[in-house]
């Protein structure tokens, strides 16, 4: 009979408790990092979000390695990171539906002024009755039509927006136009009065929310930013708004998180800041996620989320 495998968990010790009930159903020696002590050649698996640069790589028996999250560019950043070793993301329908809910949502608060209304009522004030934009004339455009980009389109289509797409490779999804590649994101910029990003953090995205993209979108156009804050050139997205150019944003993630106190994104009028919250892995499914990982890396499978260290995601 083969030993028990050990799984690492390599996560804030104060996370332990969401997670340790769920795996200890499993037939696993559950480890956590910071507390336990362990012999690094005793490591099977791991389970990170934010694993400390040059650290996977003192592992050298390492099987898989799971990511808490969808993104996986904290673990890519790693200039060691052991890229022989099968890395595995979170995809999970119920937060790809959160996901997909927060995006409705900030895309219908700006959509029906509500920013305008929270600013009367704060005042006292009867605000006046504006008509909304016709939802059908209002395109929105998501940057990255992946497992989550997919399922906030057919949302928001659903809600009678006109929704384009833009990723690396074509997709057909019914009532979303596709853009693909460099040579079409101009057009679709340029199509885009609310362009919503849900791209992976990677070499060829990084940076992509700048100044090009904000004069590239129509005037008057909003931005969502739900991806990850290196993707977001804040000076940029602040002076395209100040200029009258775009009309506001809702920002989720950021290049420094917690968004430091001084940080003008706090303040600014049409900027709406969350923290990091757009969905959260849920400790009792991302668990089962890993239990299943495991048994299957056992029986010798390749997991249908392991990510393709060349291409970032
Ligand atoms: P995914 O399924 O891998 O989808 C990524 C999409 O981006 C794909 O359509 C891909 O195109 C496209 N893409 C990648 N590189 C591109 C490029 N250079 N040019 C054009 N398109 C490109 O990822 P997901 O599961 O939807 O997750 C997306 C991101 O959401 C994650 O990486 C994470 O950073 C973020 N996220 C944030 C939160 C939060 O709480 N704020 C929670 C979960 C996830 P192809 O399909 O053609 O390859």
């Amino acid at each position: 009979m083969s030993p028990r495998p050990t799984l690492l968990l390599l996560i804030p010790v104060g996370w332990a408790g969401l997670w340790t009930p769920w795996l200890g159903k499993a037939d696993l020696n559950v480890l956590l990092h910071g507390r336990d002590s362990y012999r690094p050649d005793a490591i099977d698996y791991v389970l990170s979000f934010r694993p400390p640069p040059g650290f996977l790589k003192t592992l050298p028996n390492l099987k898989t390695i799971f990511s808490v999250g969808a993104g996986v560019d904290a673990f890519l950043a790693d200039p060691e990171f052991p890229s022989h070793v099968p890395l595995v993301r979170f995809v999970d329908p119920q937060l790809s539906t959160e996901m997909a809910q927060y995006v409705v949502l900030h895309t219908l608060l700006f959509h029906r002024n509500q920013q305008v209304f929270d600013a009367a009522q704060a005042q006292g004030k009867w605000a006046q009755q504006m008509l909304p934009r016709g939802t059908a004339d209002t395109r929105i455009g998501i940057l990255g039509l992946g497992e989550i980009g997919g399922i906030a389109g057919t949302r928001l289509r659903d809600l009678g927006f006109a929704v384009s797409g833009w990723s690396r490779t074509h997709k057909h999804v019914p009532g979303i136009k596709s853009y693909a590649g460099d040579e079409e994101l101009g057009a679709f910029l340029g199509a885009s009065d609310i362009a919503i990003c849900l791209l992976p953090l990677t070499a060829g995205t990084r940076g992509i929310l700048n100044a090009k993209t904000f004069a590239t979108m129509p005037k008057g156009g909003y931005v969502i930013n739900v991806a990850r804050g290196g993707h977001l050139i804040e000076a940029d997205l602040i002076a395209a708004i100040d200029s009258g150019h775009l009309a506001g944003a809702t920002l989720d993630v950021f290049e420094t998180e917690p968004l430091p106190e001084d940080n003008p994104l706090w303040r600014h009028p049409r900027i709406v800041v969350t923290p990091h919250i757009a969905a959260i892995s849920d400790p009792r499914v991302a668990a089962q996620y890993v239990i299943d990982g495991i048994e299957g890396a056992e029986r010798g499978e390749r997991h249908e989320h392991t990510v393709d260290p060349g291409r970032g995601y």
